[in-house]
């Protein structure tokens, strides 16, 4: 097994891609944390990995706040060890021009989505520092590489992970600690029924014409990006720091 007796957090773990890479993450054999502002939701997640006879817990987390994640990190190594976190809680954007989002829209995206994903680091550094090893895998997006019409706000997040994921891996990698992204395409979660279905357009509808534009005939799922968060957090990828895994069924190279 790829993660065998390493205990990894997974922020967002509560729903969706989150949810997946928790359950892969522990079919992998690590202790899995869940991480979540959704404490139903985060719950539901250690029930499921459980069912599997995966090992988890919960812990609430709201990822804006830095000194509640710098105490999660130092409460999950001191009780479990910590091997690897995976910054994946993150929220939409419905579509809007670049001109009519409003402030508190902007905020709101770049609060859990940058600022989050900055928690997450700097929280976990010192402990993989002084251990001198750990994987740090930060959930960006195909958003955050090429330019997303009414996207904008959250083009910038995750455009400001992918590039932070870079300069920590150039920093930290001289202390064992690797820091890798993963950027999805669309995939089938409820964040993007959100921002895309709802309201006079119909899901099925929506996803079959996104999924028009992706070469392998179809959007993304949770358990696509998980498998790739397990190999990024994994041995396998020991030599592998600094990278951006674009994971969008070619949707960027037509
Ligand atoms: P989702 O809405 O299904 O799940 C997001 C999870 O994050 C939820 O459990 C939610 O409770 C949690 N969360 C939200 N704000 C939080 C906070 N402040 N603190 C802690 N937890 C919080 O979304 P998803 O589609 O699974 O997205 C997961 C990640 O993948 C996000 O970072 C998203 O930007 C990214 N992503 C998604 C897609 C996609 O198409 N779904 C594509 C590229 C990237």
């Amino acid at each position: 097994m790829r993660l065998e007796d390493d205990t990894v957090i997974v922020t967002g773990g509560g729903s969706g891609i989150g949810a997946a890479i928790a359950e892969k993450c522990a079919e992998e054999g690590a202790m899995v944390v869940v991480a979540d502002i959704d404490t139903d939701a985060g719950e539901g997640t250690v029930r499921d990995v459980e069912s599997s006879g995966g090992r988890g817990t919960f812990r609430e987390l709201d990822v804006r706040d830095g000194d509640a994640f710098e105490d999660l990190v130092d409460r999950v190594s001191a009780t479990f060890g910590l091997d690897v976190v995976v910054n994946n809680a993150g929220v939409g954007q419905s579509p809007t021009s670049v001109e009519e989002t409003d402030p508190d829209t902007f905020e709101a995206i770049l609060d859990v989505n940058l600022r989050g994903v900055w928690n997450g680091c700097i929280g976990a550094i010192p402990v993989l520092k002084a251990q001198q090893s750990g994987a740090i895998v930060n959930i960006a997006s195909l958003a955050g590489m090429i330019g997303s019409p009414g996207q904008a706000a959250y083009s910038l997040s995750k455009g400001g992970v992918l590039n932070l994921t870079r300069a920590i891996a150039a920093e930290v990698g001289s202390h064992g600690i690797r820091a890798n992204a993963v950027c999805p395409g669309v995939v089938d979660t409820q964040l993007v029924r959100d921002d895309f279905g709802g309201g006079d357009n119909d899901w099925e509808d929506v996803r079959s014409r996104m999924a028009e534009h992706y070469p392998l005939g179809r959007l993304g799922q949770p358990a696509d990006v998980a498998n790739c968060v397990a190999f990024l957090a994994s041995d396998e990828a020991a030599f592998v720091t600094g990278h951006g895994l674009v994971v969008d069924g070619g949707y960027s190279c037509s």
